[in-house]
């Protein structure tokens, strides 16, 4: 009867008040599925055989010049993803740590990437799906990028959840001696990720998913992007999204899913025996360069093709950058001080943050590897690096298309849009991408 009469007023109200109760926003999508191919350039993608990749393709929408942010790296991207924003709005800057006012470090979530969620400075598509009663997946196969993961119904940390054994030995092009093992180990460690998200996705029919299938990644690292293993590691990935694929037919939700299948960064095919900062040398935290002239400094690694330099003194960053401008392995310095002699702002790359990004960003010239003796690098601004694929695909996706520009930072929208839900949940940098959705 209460219940009723409630009612009732309600409806009374809403009359009176000449409006009618808000229609929810139609849905055309139960279920997105973000794939994300960490570290897929491409340009290399288009090389190998992926029968399941082409098709979701064909029947969806394709960007072909589609761009991550910058800096291209694992952490940054795995934050605009879900935000829909720039690192210089959402505030995930890079590299493993910052150093703040008090020069100290902060970390950025490696340790506990869940309180580091709280240096989001943009809302999530999570957050947006739980206050409209929809359930939501993060499934990080490093564990750092459930940074971005606020709000999220479950979440899997691969760190903790993933195979030790294939694990320890993810960035290492052998294991026991054996490069066909560390190969087989970068596979594993993405199947066991995409088992486990599937076995949520059984279970519980979360409405909105991301999973990050890290293989590729560690294959560029290890054995280069140009390799022959790199591009067998894509192949085996797009095995998987066939399984994936077909386990959604299996639960007879694949007619009302759409799938996105896209990535964080693409590679750059470096030198690996020049080394700007190996790590034996203050953890790779120091630039000879500088500390010759004396300027105190820290470094951040963000992606071995890029770096952060904090300097300590704010007075000697000009001469920082002309220091490291003298640099052969320099290709571009970034900057926020008037003073000093940057290709560009930082905030022009939409990478400035006020109080958390370095003084500057260096992009490192593509013979040249920052810290570790690897093949394969990224972080730059070069195309190489900020190149990535982007697939839409299915229920609500336009098919058949072939489309131009697109921004990682212009997912998140897209999925609201998809998903139904109301866009002032988010404040994102990004568009909703109109050209691939069904009319
Ligand atoms: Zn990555």
């Amino acid at each position: 009867m209460k219940i009723r009469r409630l009612v009732v007023l309600a409806l009374l109200l809403a009359w009176a008040s000449g409006t009618s109760a808000a229609a929810p926003a139609p849905r055309p999508a139960d279920h997105v599925i973000v794939v994300m191919l960490d570290g897929c350039r491409p340009d290399l993608l288009r090389r190998a055989r992926t029968p399941n990749l082409r098709a979701l393709a064909a029947a969806g929408t394709t960007y072909l010049q589609a761009q991550t942010v910058y800096p291209s790296q694992t952490r940054v991207a795995f934050v605009s993803l879900p935000t829909g924003a720039y690192p210089g709005s959402h505030g995930i800057v890079g590299g493993n740590d910052v150093m703040d006012a008090e020069w100290k470090t902060v970390g950025m979530g490696d340790d506990d990437p869940i309180a580091a969620q709280a240096l989001v400075a943009r809302p999530t598509v999570f957050e947006a799906a739980t206050a409209a009663g929809l359930t939501s997946l993060y499934a990080a196969m490093k564990g750092y990028e459930l940074v971005g993961a606020r709000g999220a119904t479950w979440t899997i940390n691969g760190k903790k959840t993933l195979d030790p054994a294939a694990w320890k030995v993810r960035y290492e092009a052998t294991a026991e001696g054996s490069a066909d093992l560390a190969a087989g180990y970068k596979q594993l460690l993405s199947r066991q990720l995409l088992d486990q998200t599937l076995q949520i996705v059984r279970e519980k029919r979360p409405n909105f998913v991301i999973v990050n299938l890290g293989a590729a990644d560690y294959a560029a690292h290890s054995f280069g992007p140009e390799s022959i293993r790199y591009l067998l590691t894509l192949e085996y990935l797009d095995g998987l999204v066939g399984d994936l694929l077909k386990a959604l037919d299996d639960l007879g939700i694949r007619q009302r899913t759409a799938v996105i299948v896209s990535a964080d960064h693409g590679f750059s095919d470096v030198d690996p025996t020049r080394l700007v900062a190996p790590v034996a040398d203050v953890g790779g935290h120091r630039l000879e360069a500088l500390a010759a002239r004396g300027i105190e400094h820290y470094l951040t690694n963000t992606g071995g093709s890029s770096m952060g330099v904090y300097v300590r003194d704010k007075g000697r960053v000009a001469d920082a950058v002309a220091a490291l401008r003298a640099e052969p392995w320099c290709e571009a310095v970034y900057c926020q001080d008037a003073k000093a002699a940057c290709d560009r702002t930082l905030e022009s790359l939409h990478a400035y943050f006020p109080g958390r990004s370095p003084d500057l960003m260096v992009d490192l010239d593509d013979d040249a590897a920052l810290n570790f003796p690897q093949p394969g690098q990224h972080g730059s601004l070069r195309h190489d690096d900020m190149s990535i694929p982007l697939i839409l695909s299915g229920a609500g996706v336009a098919a058949g298309k072939v489309a131009g520009e697109a921004r990682l930072v212009d997912v998140a929208p897209t999925v609201m849009r998809l998903l139904g839900l109301p866009s002032e949940g988010l404040r994102p940098d990004g568009r909703v991408l109109e050209d691939a959705l069904r009319p």
